[in-house]
């Protein structure tokens, strides 16, 4: 076969195209790849045609500088950064340019003669032929973005492709010209940025981005408008103690574990994204057009979910759990943000349930959601108002003799009557307003310390504080008690303040620091509600603490209960061995005192004795 001469190609390209391919090419290019791309096929183009053209003229005059100006245009055709060829109406190379033997590593004879099959994979010379075959038989050009696979390389090679026929001699059947360039690099880059936006880099997941467009599509999809949907929010209880105890890198591997264990677990057809730090969000289609229906599938998968995240308990120091909310919902009568929103306070019911839970959405959540809503903007008031007062109630040893009481916060509202700590404490904490509360709380306490230490009977009873962990955390925390202790003259050793397992598992250092602070004042600590929280050992033993209280859920079942007897009982030897007072919360009967005294506990709290009172009635009721 004859290979085509150089001003055979030249010539081809400026009667095949000279008009209309820059154009196409410029259009195409400017689309998909920007403005480097396009001056550089602009001037490949320009200097084809331009070199040609001078070619065509010259030849007519000075045959003698045929030979130089064919090398001319040769070179100009190997050196341009694309690659270019010719191949016969049976699709074998009839010519490659400098580039072309650089791809494929071979010499130009090596490739000249031969078709796709020996340079590419199976795959990719199949569809290379079939584009080929497409055009000659059309008689039309194409542009075509072009994957390829080379023989013997592993990676994906992508090309911008024009291919158009070239009839090489009148009435010859049409050869095939093309102009590939290269776009791999770009592809890849391309690529790259699309998972950065759109998918988290440490789960490999989807990233809230590209959620919230599956929920918009979720919520405009005509087909599902009839069928109910579920997203769920998923977030790890305690997430905060695995990072701060056993560090960020367990914190991640502990995410990455969570994230493979959802996605194990889901139906291919749901998304499943992660959505902040320890939240995941699931959404899942086509639950059916029943709500019941809809919402037994979607609790189904959530208690599924739940299952999977506690297998992963063995595997940490601490137990892993997570909390569920769901939100059920159809067609296009919610929007996105509701959506969310919902299952937010439906995670926040979970949350507040104690974790390891799930909570649907629904009405009578959005009311009590206001609810609080309304309680927060009252408790704003409540301490100008004079509404919160402080209640005490007594501790006892084991002959009876009270040896101080526990501050109570109670707060009084004008319409609700008594609103119970419980209730308003959780939002004090997380809009602030535990610390004036409690700045208030500790004044009255220290108040009332000093006005005992001047009467006799009751200068040697101790007052405990409860101390909120956001309280304890304020830098102004260890200033303020000294200031309170300085200004009230309250005997600092009658103060004992009432801390969390949390607190200490927080910042242990810092926690430690400013117990240090305080204890060096006289002050006293007493680790509250144990053993509902994670306590270390060690922690017990570094920090300056002077009594354990055992948690009132441990001494309701003690007598009858196995496991809570057992724990009461390791407690109190724990505490003894420690060198701690133990103080047992919520006793309410006769043969609890009896059985605790029976197992070393000898200082008490509760019912049995006294219920929370105002000060003025204290003693009266004991
Ligand atoms: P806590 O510190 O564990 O207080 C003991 C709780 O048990 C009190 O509930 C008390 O009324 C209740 N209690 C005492 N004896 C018995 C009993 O025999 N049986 C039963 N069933 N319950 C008993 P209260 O007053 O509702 O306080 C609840 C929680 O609110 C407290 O638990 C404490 O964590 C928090 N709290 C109360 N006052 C304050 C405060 O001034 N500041 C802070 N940060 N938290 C406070
Ligand atoms: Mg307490
Ligand atoms: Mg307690």
């Amino acid at each position: 076969m004859r290979p085509p001469s150089v001003e055979a190609i030249s010539n081809a390209a400026m009667s095949a195209s000279a008009a209309t391919l820059p154009i196409d090419i410029l259009r195409y290019v400017d689309n998909y790849l920007g403005r480097w791309s396009i001056a550089l096929l602009a001037a490949f183009i320009c200097l084809t045609l331009l070199v040609s053209l001078l070619f065509k003229h010259r030849m007519q005059h000075n045959r003698a500088q045929l030979q130089s100006n064919k090398e001319m245009l040769a070179t100009i055709l190997d050196s341009v950064d694309a690659y270019i060829y010719i191949k016969s109406p049976s699709l074998e190379y009839q010519y490659v340019n400098q580039r072309m033997c650089d791809l494929f590593g071979l010499s130009h004879d090596d490739i000249i003669g031969r078709r796709d099959e020996v340079f590419f994979d199976p795959g990719s010379a199949a569809e290379i032929n079939q584009v080929d075959s497409d055009v000659l038989e059309s008689g039309k050009k194409v542009t075509v973005e072009e994957n390829n696979v080379l023989k013997g390389g592993a990676r994906v090679r992508t090309f911008l492709s024009i291919k158009m026929p070239l009839v090489m001699s009148p009435g010859a059947s049409p050869s095939l010209c093309g102009i590939s360039t290269e776009l791999t690099d770009y592809r890849e880059m391309q690529s790259r940025t699309h998972y950065l936006a759109f998918y988290d880099s440490l789960t490999g997941l989807p990233n809230r981005r590209l959620l919230m467009e599956s929920l918009t599509a979720a919520l405009e999809h005509e087909e599902w408008a009839v069928s109910h949907s579920a997203l769920l929010v998923i977030d790890l209880d305690n997430f905060r103690l695995v990072n701060d105890i056993q560090g960020h890198e367990c914190g991640d591997q502990l995410l990455i574990s969570v994230a493979e264990q959802l996605r194990q677990r889901l139906e291919p057809e749901a998304t499943l994204a992660r959505f902040s730090s320890d939240e995941f969000v699931v959404l899942v289609n086509n639950l059916g057009e029943q709500e019941t229906e809809a919402a037994l599938k979607a609790e189904r998968i959530a208690r599924h979910l739940l299952e999977s995240i506690a297998q992963l308990r063995s595997s940490y120091a601490l137990p892993v759990s997570a909390s569920i909310g769901i939100s059920l919902f159809s067609g296009s009568d919610h929007s996105m943000d509701s959506v969310l929103q919902q299952a937010d306070m439906a995670l926040q019911q979970a949350k507040s349930s104690g974790g390891n839970a799930l909570s649907f959405f629904n009405t009578e959540m959005q009311t009590s959601v206001l609810e609080r809503a309304s309680l927060e903007a009252d408790l704003h008031q409540a301490l100008e108002r004079n509404e919160l007062a402080l209640h005490y109630q007594v501790q006892v040893d084991h002959q009876g003799v009270t040896t101080g009481v526990e501050a109570l916060l109670r707060w009084y509202h004008p319409q609700r009557g008594w609103v119970s700590p419980a209730t308003f404490i959780p939002i004090a904490e997380e809009n602030g307003l535990i610390v004036p509360i409690g700045y208030w709380v500790l004044r009255s306490a220290c108040e009332q310390l000093a006005k005992w230490s001047h009467q006799a009977a009751y200068a040697s009873l101790t007052i405990s504080v409860n101390v909120s962990s956001v309280q304890f955390q304020q830098p102004e925390f260890v200033r303020d008690v000294e200031g309170l202790l300085a200004v009230t003259q309250a005997p600092p050793g009658r103060l004992v303040l009432e801390v969390t397992e949390s607190l200490l598992m927080r910042e242990p250092i810092r926690v430690r620091n400013t117990m240090l602070k305080l204890r060096a004042q006289g002050v006293r600590f007493a680790l509250d509600d144990f053993g509902t929280g994670y306590s270390s050992l060690s922690y017990l033993k570094r920090l300056p603490l002077d009594e354990l209280k055992i948690d009132q859920s441990f001494i309701h079942e003690l007598l009858t209960d196995k496991t809570d007897a057992a724990i009461v009982d390791t407690t109190i030897l724990l505490a003894v061995s420690l060198g701690l007072t133990v103080v047992a919360e919520g006793v309410e009967r006769k043969e609890q005192l009896d059985w605790l005294k029976g197992h070393g506990c000898y200082r008490y709290q509760g019912y049995l004795f006294g219920r929370p009172t105002p000060i003025e009635y204290l003693f009266e009721t004991y």
